[in-house]
């Protein structure tokens, strides 16, 4: 399957729909999903395009994953969670929706259920302060 850059993640990466941006560098962008399956569920994403785990470089998915692990840990602290749950749909039978590689990182809480996929578009207020508070469990 080719990739196509009218995707809306191509779209954030070419600055054409905002992001709330949690980390950027040469490589790897991560964002708040805004259809939240908990609070600061975060999307990591590589800068190159790639469709999914079936087709990235692996420079590229080596690169998604250690950003991905720095959310996770920066999740602990700014939603002080009790574990992280991280998922990585492939193709429309594996559950993708949005055909640009990325990696779910949400936090959990015990006895917490995540909300059904696309069921609650949280607010951009809600998800400005949630970004803020990411960067600086980031920066610390
Ligand atoms: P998938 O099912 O492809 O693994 O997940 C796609 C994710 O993208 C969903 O969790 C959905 O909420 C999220 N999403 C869809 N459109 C947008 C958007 O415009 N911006 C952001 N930040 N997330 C989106």
């Amino acid at each position: 399957m080719a990739y196509d850059p009218a995707n809306i993640f191509a779209k954030i990466l070419r600055g054409e729909i905002p992001a709330y941006k949690i980390h950027e560098d040469d490589h790897v962008l991560a964002f708040l999903d805004i259809m939240p399956r908990a609070a600061g569920h975060a999307l990591v994403i590589p800068k190159a395009p790639a469709r999914n785990l079936l087709d990235v470089a692996q420079g590229d998915l080596s690169a998604v994953m250690a950003v991905a692990q720095r959310i996770a840990q920066a999740q602990m602290k700014a939603f002080a969670a009790e574990g992280i749950t991280v998922t990585q749909h492939n193709e429309k039978a594996g559950g993708q929706e949005v055909f640009h590689l990325h990696v779910h990182v949400i936090p959990r809480h015990v006895g917490v259920e995540l909300r059904a996929p696309l069921s609650y578009k949280e607010t951009p207020e809600v998800l400005a302060a949630q970004a803020e508070k990411l960067r600086a469990a980031l920066r610390d």
